[in-house]
């Protein structure tokens, strides 16, 4: 239904008939039989009811609701007018439908879709933010608005999400929301009053675990997390040493700069404190141990490293790695090396850390925790990321021993971890995971695009390696022709990066040299979409391999 509107001419011209000016407005997806009998010319008052609004079944699918236009002119439309236009035309359509909210009133963030305006925002991000925070690519996305495994742009062009593992059931999911709002409309405060969500939430993280996993601390981050175990570690051995695997990254906190190679072999970085030793870095692929052996190689060479570090000093509290490497190159660990790390420090009196903050929740297909992969049970556990859906959420897992041991008279108080709000998401976030079958359907994905990306190592010679489990994979990119000792080449992977997110794919690099496109979507990505990557890809690496 369009009604054509006549006011006053605001500027005094006389442009329509008697001083005034026609507008118009328009109402979608209503219910047939409302507007059954409305006729061609028929007047309204203001505050005469016009139609209602469809039911899904009369409304192509959709939820009920309004479709409300505003239009200046109607170019010469009869009986209809465009609802929808392609970003490329918006400046066009919008000289002829101008904000509706002008009428509406809605908050802001409902509408969330202004046009771009990259150029400016880059130069009030550089006014106000510190320089250190990066943007992805060469032209930086303006986005807007997610949805499943897409983002939206402000132009409302869609990308699919390929590298998000913190929006595990989907972007903006609408029962983790809805349980947000709702909660958020009812309490939140801290831990120190008796209530039922940190505890029903608590049990429910607990049933995933395995024995003697069985305790809980809440925090805000994956950071947060990490500094609490290595506190944990500390408090439990009397010791301060820790073992870490090299080009790990465990958070921005000081504490876990000093533990990530990542960062403190990085630019900028100041190398490790002398508490602090790293393993070599267990890749099977380009590492210092290759072939058939590399598996043992690698296993006596963390032993050896939590040996060393045994002998130099007090003892080491902790060894700490994550199940499946992130920054490290989305390398998945070689069989029993986390078995082997473990028995090592454990043989020394520390504890065994597992960093799940990536690859946790359900993510890769074959077990809802790395570790179980590898067939060890951390004494501690650090979770982060997806946990929350993307709400500031973390926590540690330990057993009853080291959390007995920790309470040593200071108390452990943080103002937001485990608040109600925080259970309620954490709670809705495990009820999709389990209801909508993420983890199977993250194998069955994370199967077929690995199929399709070996697919395409041997198609072609650029494409050193692919790996990972689940949804959570790696493409290791090398100079042409360095088969034999492969080179990393980063400027490749970028390239491919920024070649794909052309083509509305959104991707990044990782691994200590930055030659792996990491892939780690939301788990909700459907197979079709894993279908339509593998083909933009492979039209981007043909183009490639043309262009020599
Ligand atoms: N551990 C790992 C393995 C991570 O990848 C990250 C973040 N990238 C963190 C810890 C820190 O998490 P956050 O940024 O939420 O503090």
């Amino acid at each position: 239904v369009i009604l054509e509107h006549r006011l006053a001419d605001p500027d005094g011209e006389d442009r329509g008939s008697e001083g005034e000016v026609a507008v118009f407005t328009l109402y979608g997806h209503l219910s047939r039989a409302s507007i059954r009998d409305l006729a061609r010319g028929q007047a309204f008052e203001a505050g005469d009811p016009i139609a209602g609004v469809g039911e899904t079944s009369e409304n192509g699918g959709w939820w009920p609701h309004l479709h409300f236009q505003l239009m200046v002119d109607l170019l010469d439309q009869v009986g209809d007018f465009p609802g929808v236009a392609p970003p490329d035309e918006r400046l066009a359509w919008r000289s002829a439908c101008p904000d509706p909210n002008r009428i509406l009133r809605l908050p802001s963030a409902v509408l969330g879709d202004k046009p771009t305006q990259a150029t400016e925002l880059r130069a009030r991000r550089a006014r106000v933010l510190g320089p250190s925070l990066s943007l992805s690519y060469r032209d930086p996305l303006h986005i807007v608005r997610g949805e499943g495994a897409e983002l939206i742009d402000a132009d409302g062009r869609r990308y699919l999400d390929l590298v998000n593992n913190v929006c595990q059931v989907g972007h903006c999911h609408p029962r983790v929301a809805r349980a947000a709002a709702r909660q958020m409309a009812v309490l939140n405060t801290n831990t120190r009053y008796l209530h039922d969500s940190i505890l029903d939430y608590a049990e429910r993280l607990l049933a995933t675990f395995p024995d003697p996993l069985a305790v809980c601390f809440f925090v805000n981050s994956g950071s947060e997390a990490n500094d609490l175990a290595l506190r944990l570690a500390r408090t439990a051995t009397g010791r301060r040493d820790i073992v870490c695997v090299d080009a790990a990254y465990h958070g921005n906190l000081t504490s876990l700069i000093e533990i990530s190679p990542y960062k403190h072999d990085g630019p900028g970085g100041q190398g490790p404190p002398p508490w602090v030793h790293v393993a070599p870095l267990p890749d099977v692929y380009r590492g210092r141990h290759r072939g058939a052996d590399a598996a043992q190689r690698y296993a006596a060479s963390v032993t050896d490293t939590v040996g060393r570090a045994a002998a130099g000093g007090d003892g080491v509290a902790a060894f700490i790695a994550e199940s499946l490497l992130g920054c490290g190159g989305q390398i998945e660990l070689p069989a029993g090396y986390l078995d082997a790390a473990y028995r090592a420090v454990r043989a020394d009196g520390g504890v065994a850390i597992a960093d799940e903050v990536q690859v946790g929740f359900a993510r890769l297909g074959s077990h809802f925790w790395g570790f179980e992969s590898q067939g060890v049970v951390p004494d501690i556990v650090t979770l982060g990321k997806p946990i929350g859906n993307g709400h500031p959420l973390g926590a540690v897992v330990t057993t009853r021993a080291i959390a007995d041991a920790f309470a040593n008279g200071m108390e452990y108080f943080n103002t937001f971890g485990g608040n109600p709000v925080s259970c309620a998401i954490g709670l809705a976030v495990l009820d999709v995971i389990a209801e909508e079958g993420l983890q199977n359907h993250a194998g069955l994905v994370g199967d077929r695009l690995l199929r399709g990306l070996r697919e395409l190592r041997d198609r072609h010679s650029f494409v050193g390696d692919v790996r990972g489990r689940g949804l959570f994979l790696g493409i290791e990119l090398v100079a042409p022709g360095s088969a034999s000792d492969p080179a990393p080449d980063a400027e490749l992977a970028s390239f491919v990066v920024e070649r794909l997110k052309e083509r509305r794919f959104l991707l990044s690099t990782d691994g200590p040299d930055h030659n792996v496109i990491k892939i780690k979507p939301p788990l909700v990505i459907g197979a079709e979409d894993a279908d339509r990557f593998l083909a933009a890809l492979a039209r981007t690496l043909g183009e490639i391999e043309r262009a020599g």
